[in-house]
């Protein structure tokens, strides 16, 4: 009886035995399937996200091929939505204001010193240049930290023969344009009469076709420090000319001289007061509604 009962013991053991390797068997089995099975559509949602990425990566070898273009074209887009701010500031329905600080008849020596001052306050401006030799490194400096290098004709010769004829003047944007290209690669879209649009005369209608028929557009001024009159001017002179011509503006370009250290020595001051008075400084391109 009782051998007939361990008999019976060591089967019902044998088979539970049996059983439970059937069944760890059977865990192991799914679980590594459902392992294989995860791993794989893992594998396949990454391939679509490949799919998507070739995409976007042969779109962005599109643009390496063209990259002028599309640089240009990220330009067009930045400028004309500056310019659609500007639409909004003048409409009374921004509580933005910009400030296009610009600076004339450089490159000198002080150049160095406005750069660093711009550099240091994260400002972007426009340097309104001449044709000059020696100073190409600055040319360059402008527009790697990426201030709007801009016309202002090659001689500055006001008096001199500059306002004699249409064709005259437009061969001193072309002359500039063309050195200026062959230093920094950079072609300019903007010009500023020396003196002043007014300076033309009975020439500005001819000479403002001719600039619009090479994609130029032209920019007089808002303010000034009022250092063109005078080098020799005090800080606090032209501290009174800014304060006087920026008052009740809410899109200002401000006229300066890269030449004259008694606006620069007001430079950190007058970005200070902008700053402090709400304004932006953005560097100047010929879609802003100040351009004509
Ligand atoms: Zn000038």
């Amino acid at each position: 009886m009782e051998s007939r009962n361990n008999r019976i013991f060591g089967l019902v053991v044998t088979f539970l035995s049996i059983l439970l390797i059937g069944l760890s068997y059977l865990y192991f089995y799914y679980t590594s399937e459902n392992r294989s099975l995860r791993s794989k559509l893992t594998a396949l949602s990454l391939v679509e996200t490949q799919v998507y990425d070739i995409e976007s990566i042969d779109k962005q070898i599109e643009d390496y091929k063209n990259i002028d273009e599309a640089i240009k074209n990220k330009y067009d887009e930045y400028y004309s939505n500056i310019a659609k701010l500007e639409e909004k500031i003048t409409k009374g329905e921004s509580s933005v204001k910009i400030a296009y600080l610009t600076f004339d008849d450089g490159p000198y020596d002080l150049t160095y010193k406005v750069l660093d001052t711009l550099k240091a306050n994260n400002v972007r401006a426009t340097f309104f240049v001449l044709g000059k030799d020696g100073v190409e490194d600055r040319y360059k400096r402008i527009v790697n930290e990426g201030h709007t290098l801009a016309n202002h004709t090659y001689y500055h010769n006001i008096g001199k023969g500059l306002y004699d004829s249409v064709d005259g003047f437009i061969s001193q944007v072309d002359k500039l344009e063309n050195y200026l290209y062959d230093i920094t690669g950079y072609r300019t879209t903007l010009v500023r009469f020396p003196g002043g649009s007014p300076t033309a005369k009975g020439l500005k209608d001819g000479i403002v076709n001719e600039l619009h028929n090479r994609g130029y557009k032209y920019v007089d001024w808002t303010s000034e420090t009022g250092d063109g009159s005078s080098k020799k001017l005090a800080q606090k002179d032209t501290w009174a000319w800014y304060q006087d011509t920026t008052r009740d503006k809410d899109i200002i370009v401000l006229l300066m001289h890269d030449y004259n250290y008694s606006t620069y020595n007001n430079l950190q001051r007058i970005i200070d007061d902008l700053k402090a008075r709400g304004f932006i400084f953005l560097p100047l391109h010929n879609k802003s509604i100040m351009a004509n």
